[in-house]
């Protein structure tokens, strides 16, 4: 006879369930409860774009780009790709939608993303991010605002001990060029000491090298200028004033002048909040300022920063959440109450409380396997002299017990 195959789950997707799940729904409450003392805006972009809102956007040498894109052509001409970030596509809407209007746009979201890469403990193939952008603001406050908001997310979630602000800026395009010049004459130098990979960088994107994780990479990297030198006075000043609106706010910081976002169009700030305690996966949020993004996708030049954060990774640094308690269990000891019991859970869950019922199986153990569900409040259903009967079993001091009371009081009523 022949054997029906079981399905496998695709490598590096997750099934995301039990604990695991009330990590993540931790990490999008937290995120959405910070969302609004910030007074972002949700939106929700696509899936999957146009290949080329992707690859111009965030550089055809960049590690995503250059190996971790799922591309595929629909059924059409199209070749699309799965989002492997927001920004690009959020940067793509703000375009096509005429967002301009808007602006300054201080924008939220979060869903899944998928990069091609080798799955190991907190690295996936569908992984998923939370998201938040500031489109249209050239100040530096607006990288303060991005800094505050990832800053109370991660103390919302408990987990800002031993995680780091790690800080550095980029600079304007002045700056970038001398210092770009510069770190060229430094690698040129040490040609026979890069790996592969940095060679290539080296040719299209030499600032990258400075983030190599190649072992071989790193005495040269480390050994590299700083931008320092050439950072001119109104880079100079930006930095200044976005650290100052740093401690002033009271989020810490400190600077790591190694951390880069390689491509062109990043301007200023870059940063990323690392821990040690997740091993290799150590960034768990990072973000940077992108004034020449827009610009370069076809839109118009528009200043940009923003950040992101892997929700599984975040998940798991936060302690387990419990499991969720019900309000109310109902035990239906005598099936001829089941109509009265299921007018009680519907009003019950009509005044917000959250309801499980326990009416199946022999009626003399419901009551036993209803006190398991450990919900706040029990209340047993039984039948005497033709009637219903319904016992609220919470104490006096419990405090879900009067609201209980006074809606038995209410069905009793009816
Ligand atoms: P890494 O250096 O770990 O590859 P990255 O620089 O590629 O990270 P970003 O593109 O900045 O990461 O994405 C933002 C966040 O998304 C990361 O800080 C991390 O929390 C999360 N992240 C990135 N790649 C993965 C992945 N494959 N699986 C799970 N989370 C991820
Ligand atoms: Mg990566």
């Amino acid at each position: 006879m022949a054997r029906i195959e079981t399905p496998k789950r695709v490598r590096g997707t997750q099934d995301i369930f039990g604990e695991e799940q009330r990590r993540f729904a931790r990490v999008v409450e937290a995120f959405e409860k910070v969302r609004r003392l910030y007074c972002f805006q949700q939106v929700q972009v696509p899936v999957f774009e146009a290949t080329g809102v992707f690859a111009r956007s965030m550089g055809e040498t960049s590690d995503v780009v250059s190996k971790e894109m799922y591309t595929f052509p629909d059924r059409g001409d199209d070749l699309l790709t799965l989002r492997p970030e927001f920004t690009a596509g959020i940067c793509r809407a703000y375009i096509t939608e005429g967002w301009q209007q808007y602006a300054p746009l201080k924008l939220t979201t979060h869903g899944p993303v998928f990069r091609y890469e080798r799955p190991q403990k907190g690295r996936y193939r569908q992984f998923h991010q939370i998201d938040a952008e500031i489109i249209g603001a050239a100040e530096p406050a607006a990288d303060v605002e991005l800094l505050t908001f990832a800053d109370q997310l991660l103390r919302e979630l408990g987990i800002s001990e031993g995680v780091t602000l790690q800080l550095n800026t980029l600079g304007d395009a002045e700056t970038r060029d001398a210092w770009r010049a510069a770190l060229v004459a430094h690698f040129e130098k040490h040609r026979g000491e890069l790996s592969d990979d940095s060679l290539t960088r080296l040719e299209k994107n030499p600032m990258r090298i400075l983030d190599s994780k190649d072992p071989r990479d790193r005495p040269v990297a480390d050994a590299a200028p700083d931008i320092d030198a050439y950072l001119t006075s109104e880079a100079g000043a930006f930095f200044e004033a976005v650290t100052k609106g740093l401690d002033a706010a009271g989020v810490a910081w400190t600077r790591n002048a190694r951390l880069v976002r390689g491509l062109d169009y990043y301007r200023h700030t870059a940063f990323e909040f690392v821990t040690d305690r997740l091993g290799a996966q150590g960034t768990v949020l990072a973000g940077g300022r992108y004034d020449g993004l827009i610009g370069n996708l076809g839109g118009p030049e528009t200043p940009g920063v923003g950040w992101a954060a892997g929700i599984e990774r975040l998940g798991m640094l936060t302690e387990a959440p419990a499991v969720e308690r019900p309000d109310v269990v109902l035990a239906v000891e005598d099936d001829q109450a089941l109509g009265y019991a299921l007018a009680a859970q519907a009003l019950f869950r009509a005044n917000d409380l959250s309801v499980e019922m326990i009416a199946t199986g022999s009626p003399r153990k419901r009551y036993d396997k209803a006190t398991k569900v450990l919900a706040k409040v029990l209340v047993s259903f039984g039948w005497q002299n033709g009637n219903p009967v319904a016992k609220n079993r919470s104490a006096a001091e419990q405090p879900l017990h009067e609201t209980v009371k006074r809606l038995l009081d209410e069905l009793a009523g009816r």
